[in-house]
Parts: C-alpha cells; sequence; structure tokens
C-alpha cells in the first residue's frame, strides 16, 4: 500500500499525524503533512486507513 498526501488540499489540521504519526511528518512553517515513506509498512495497513479518513480535507489518498 502507497500512502500519499494531496499537499493542494492540506490545511494542516494535523490530525493525520496524530492518528498515525509513524507515517506522517509536518511542517515546522504551516503545519502540513507529507508522508514520511511512501511505502506503508504491512503492519500499519490499518491505521493508514484510519489516518485516511480521519483527514477532513480527504488529501491522504492510498493505493
Ligand atoms: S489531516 Fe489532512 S489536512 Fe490535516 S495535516 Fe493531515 S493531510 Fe493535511
Amino acid at each position: 500500500m502507497k500512502v500519499k498526501v494531496d499537499s493542494e488540499r492540506c490545511q494542516g489540521h494535523t490530525l493525520c499525524a496524530m492518528a498515525a504519526p509513524e507515517l506522517f511528518e509536518l511542517s515546522d512553517v504551516d503545519g502540513h503533512a507529507t508522508a514520511v515513506d511512501k511505502d506503508v509498512p504491512a503492519h500499519l495497513g490499518e491505521t493508514a486507513r484510519e489516518a485516511s479518513r480521519s483527514c477532513p480535507e480527504q488529501a491522504v489518498s492510498l493505493s
């Protein structure tokens, strides 16, 4: 599974990083998220889905 943050949609709510701190880093400047690594380790699959559901902007996509 791969995870991606759409930087156009991300508004820096930080909920994704709260749900899955292993998967996202937040910018010190604007709080916007980026994926630490596009490849999600198998044991973090459900965590990634939770992070995607938690984003109010639907900015976190999984494939
Ligand atoms: S929850 Fe969504 S909008 Fe908020 S930082 Fe994460 S990706 Fe961006």
